[in-house]
């Protein structure tokens, strides 16, 4: 199933999401929703809140962005031994980030028309279970890192914008505002 994209200005997208367990009612159906979602929006990455679920839970696909990168690109946005991921998050949490930082422009589904440059971690170690609840600790570096750490705070109710400096934030205010009210009927629908 295929749902609609939340879009700023709707509360969900500011909460706090509550780690789940393997007994969550359809978790498998949810997960399903969520890729066929993120396919269909032609997305890197979609956290649940994008789809009204205040839940721990993100997926997120850097495969894609890889296959169609030309070998400078690759070389700017991946680490050596990452072809991108393909992969679900439950109940992540960032454990580790690594001290260098580089900046590229980053967008979002529930943000659209919008692209701004943000300084992030190149690195970071993540703790997660995978979609049959395994439990996992692993490193991911570059773009890949850069698409989980934009979902994973998304399930901590932030959005991308939050990283822009005051400047940059005054200049987006009013574009901000129109997002939220031209998309209102995306609020109603989902
Ligand atoms: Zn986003």
């Amino acid at each position: 199933m295929i749902k609609p994209i939340t879009i700023y200005g709707n509360p969900v997208l500011r909460k706090e999401c509550v780690s789940i367990e393997k007994t969550y009612p359809g978790i498998q159906e949810v997960i399903e929703t969520m890729w066929q979602t993120l396919r269909n929006a032609d997305g890197c990455g979609l956290a649940a809140p994008q789809i009204n679920l205040p839940i721990k839970l993100f997926v997120v696909n850097s495969r894609d962005s890889y296959a169609y990168m030309s070998a400078r690109e690759r070389e700017r946005f991946f680490s050596k031994d990452d072809c991108g991921i393909e992969e679900t998050f439950i109940n992540a949490e960032i454990t580790g980030y690594s001290d260098e930082v580089w900046t590229t422009g980053e967008g979002c589904l529930s943000i659209p028309d919008l692209y701004e440059e943000v300084t992030r971690p190149w690195s970071i170690t993540i703790k997660y279970q995978d979609k049959e609840f395994n439990e996992q600790v692993k490193v991911y570096h570059g773009y890949t890192a850069r698409i989980i750490q934009h979902e994973f705070e998304h399930t901590e109710g932030k959005l991308y914008i939050d990283h822009l400096s005051p400047f940059r934030k005054q200049l987006i205010k009013n574009k901000l505002v129109r997002i939220a009210k031209r998309k209102k009927h995306y609020l109603c629908e989902s």
